[in-house]
């Protein structure tokens, strides 16, 4: 840490740590957070499942039929030609039949009813013909065909979803169908957010000469906007040593993290490095990426620190690169797919300095053969924000590559996948 203030342009200097060792470090140290609270199964999407749930019965709960026909006995059916079967009962779904159907008969019956027992196959009712109460059947079924057995979904006693479980619709409808309709979940992360630096205005204040609005505090409170979040807001910090650390220190009693931006770079003004310091938990970290250099990560208490950079496209990157991933190891989540990151055909030249990440805002775009290309938003610099709006996917060029020639293949994340 008392390697001389690194410059821009030198990529090679010592103390440079590269994206994927700053993310193995984060995640080995942000741990999971104890807690639960008890949901109604309504409100649990994009929730962390807490416990194991386990079917109590099979589903389907009974076998029953994929379609509208007949069942009968595949013993009755015709080895050649064609007979004939009377109709013996109807059964409809949620009612089914509890008379007797005797060989020689069928059942008429619906999709979703029960399939009685001794009963091995249903013909749909397009296959075959009707004449007054009976019907008229050819020898081209199968024993089996067109029947939903007993637990072909689920088998009673089997678990459907393991704790870690990320909640998606499919996940909310599989708990219903075994009739669960409250879970325990992870209970919600308490995200602390500030932002630093004496230019810095609230929205609604007057910006004084030289000051611009907070725009940082506003792109994570919406990036943070998530059912498994509750979002503490900091507001703007005084820049002076002693009070910011006072702030800090009194939310970590409370909150599972603290992000800050601004204040982490060098040669300025910002007291927040230098508070942050003083702390002792921080390590200040030169990321081999562009944006997103400076940025900071430690405990402060029981809180998990970052400081981000100042400058808000880095922001947007750091929080999705690094943030993003702790804050969901943090909740437990052990299986939600990652957002996918995928190949695409650069449209134009790109540079690049081998040595770091960079992450460039792009375009992507599929052609009529559905191959993606992608192009960038035009200037990257990272104060840019407009960059980052107008774009849908980040363009992320690993860390040994150089410069990218049109029509070379580079690495897409969509932000649908991230956002
Ligand atoms: P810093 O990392 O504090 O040196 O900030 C880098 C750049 O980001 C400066 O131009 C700051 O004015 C700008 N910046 C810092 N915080 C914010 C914020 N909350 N909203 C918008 N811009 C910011
Ligand atoms: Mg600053």
């Amino acid at each position: 840490m008392n390697n001389p203030e690194p410059s821009c342009t030198d990529i090679y200097e010592p103390g440079l740590i590269s994206v994927k060792d700053a993310l193995s470090q984060i995640l080995s140290d942000v741990p999971v957070i104890q807690g639960y609270e008890r949901l109604n199964i309504e409100k649990a999407r994009g929730r962390t499942l807490y416990e194991p749930v386990i079917a109590a019965f099979n589903v389907p709960p009974h076998t029953n039929s994929a379609v509208d026909g007949y069942a009968l006995r595949s013993s009755d059916l015709p080895a050649q030609g064609e007979c004939t079967l009377v109709i013996g009962g109807h059964a409809f779904a949620g009612r089914p039949y509890t008379g007797e159907i005797r060989p020689g008969q069928c059942l008429r019956i619906m999709t979703g009813a029960s399939v009685p027992e001794g009963l091995d196959i249903v013909v749909m009712q397009e296959h075959v013909m009707l004449k007054d109460n009976s019907i008229l059947i050819d020898a081209r079924h199968k024993a089996g065909q067109n029947i939903r057995k007993a637990g072909e979904d689920i088998q009673q006693g089997h678990i459907v979803l393991q704790p870690g479980k990320y909640l998606t619709p499919p996940d909310i409808g599989l708990i219903a169908s075994l009739g669960i309709a409250e879970i325990n979940v992870a209970r919600k992360l308490k995200v602390a957010i500030a932002s630093t630096g004496n230019e810095i205005f609230s929205l609604g204040a007057t910006p004084s000469a030289g000051g611009i609005y907070d725009s940082n505090r506003y792109s994570l409170l919406a990036a943070l906007d998530k059912p498994d979040i509750d979002v503490i807001n900091l507001g703007i910090l005084e820049d002076e040593p002693a009070s910011l650390l006072k702030s800090f220190n009194e939310i970590s009693d409370y909150a599972d993290v603290i992000i800050s931006t601004g204040g982490v770079s060098v040669g300025e003004a910002d007291y927040t490095k230098a508070a942050l310091q003083e702390s002792g938990q921080i390590e200040f970290w030169k990321v081999a990426i562009k944006p997103g250099r400076p940025l900071a990560f430690g405990t402060i208490g029981n809180a998990a620190f970052f400081g981000l950079p100042g400058n808000p496209v880095a922001v947007m990157v750091t929080f999705y690169q690094f943030v993003l991933p702790a804050l969901e190891k943090m909740s437990g989540i052990n299986n939600k797919p990652s957002a996918p990151v995928f190949l695409a055909k650069a449209a134009h030249d790109l540079r690049k300095k081998p040595g770091r990440t960079e992450v460039l805002r792009g375009i992507i775009e599929q052609d009529d053969s559905l191959f993606w290309s992608v192009k960038t938003t035009g200037q990257q610099g990272s104060g840019i924000l407009s960059s980052m709006s107008l774009a849908n996917a980040f363009i992320i060029l690993d860390h040994e590559s150089s410069n990218i020639k049109a029509g070379e293949w580079v690495k897409v994340q969509p932000f649908s996948g991230l956002f």
